[in-house]
C-alpha cells in the first residue's frame, strides 16, 4: 500500500497513476486518485489493479493537483466504496491514507455521532474529524492538527480541501512517508520511488509532524503549531 500527491504544473493524474504503479510492489487490493481542479474535486476509485483504475480515470480531465492511494484493506472489506480517497460528509475534504486507526470507533462514538458514514474503513473518521472542527470554527490548518491529535495508530494521510486548491495538507505517524521538492512542484509519496519521475531531492518527515505542501513551499510543523526546519537530502536510486 502507499500514497503520492502532487502539486506543480503537469498533469496531475498521469503522475500520480505512475506515482501508484512504482508503489504497486508493496501490495494493495483497490487504488484510487483524487483530482482537484477550477470545477472541483473529481474522485476515481476501484477494486482490483491500478490498470482498471487508469481506465476510469477520465482521459480529458486537467488538472495540476491531487493525491493517489493504493489500499491494503484493514477496516472494511476490499470494495469500492471502502476504497481510498475518502470525503467528508459536505465533500469539502479529500483524504488518502495508509496505516490503522486503532481507537476509530471509540473517536465516532465520542465525537461523530450524527454523522452518517459512506463507507467501512478507519480512515473516514479522520477527514469527519477534520470537517467537524472546521465546523466549529477552527482553520483547516488547526482542525487537521487537533485532528491527528486524537488519533492512536498508525497514519500517513495526504489532505485537499476543495475550497483552497493550491495545498496538500500532509501528516505521519508510523508510516513512511516523505516530500519531494521540485522547481514549482512539490510531492509526497510513501516512498521515494514513486516521485523519481519529478525530483530527486525529499524531505524526510518524523512522526506527528504535519507539512503543508504548496507548489512552491512546504511548510513542517508539529503537532502543537511550532514550525520545524530541516534539510533536505538526494535519493540515490535508479527511477
Ligand atoms: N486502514 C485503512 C483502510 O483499511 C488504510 C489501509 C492501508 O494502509 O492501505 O482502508
Amino acid at each position: 500500500c502507499g500514497i503520492v500527491g502532487y502539486i506543480g504544473t503537469q498533469d496531475a493524474k498521469e503522475i500520480l497513476l505512475k506515482g501508484l504503479e512504482k508503489l504497486e510492489y508493496r501490495g494493495y487490493d483497490s487504488a484510487g486518485i483524487a483530482i482537484v481542479n477550477e470545477e472541483g474535486v473529481h474522485l476515481f476509485k476501484e477494486k482490483g489493479r491500478i490498470a482498471t483504475l487508469r481506465e476510469a480515470v477520465d482521459e480529458n480531465l486537467t488538472g495540476t493537483v491531487g493525491i493517489g492511494h493504493t489500499r491494503w484493506a484493514t477496516h472494511g472489506e476490499p470494495s469500492k466504496v471502502n476504497a481510498h480517497p475518502h470525503q467528508s460528509t459536505s465533500h469539502r475534504f479529500t483524504i488518502v491514507h495508509n496505516g490503522v486507526i486503532e481507537n476509530y470507533s471509540q473517536l465516532k462514538r465520542e465525537f461523530l455521532q450524527d454523522v452518517t458514514f459512506e463507507s467501512d474503513t478507519d480512515t473516514e473518521v479522520i477527514v469527519q474529524l477534520v470537517e467537524k472542527s472546521l465546523n466549529e470554527g477552527q482553520t483547516v490548518e488547526k482542525a487537521f492538527r487537533q485532528t491527528l491529535s486524537l488519533l492512536k495508530g498508525s497514519y500517513a494521510a495526504a489532505l485537499i480541501d476543495e475550497k483552497d486548491p493550491e495545498k496538500i495538507y500532509v501528516g505521519k505517524n508510523k508510516s513512511p512517508l516523505l516530500v519531494g521538492i521540485g522547481e514549482d512542484v512539490n510531492v509526497v509519496a510513501s516512498d521515494a520511488m514513486a516521485m523519481l519521475q519529478v525530483t530527486d531531492t525529499f524531505v524526510e518527515l518524523m512522526d506527528q509532524e504535519i507539512v503543508i505542501v504548496t507548489r512552491d513551499e512546504i511548510e513542517i510543523k508539529n503537532l502543537a503549531g511550532v514550525t520545524i526546519s530541516r534539510e533536505p537530502f538526494k535519493a540515490e536510486l535508479d527511477a
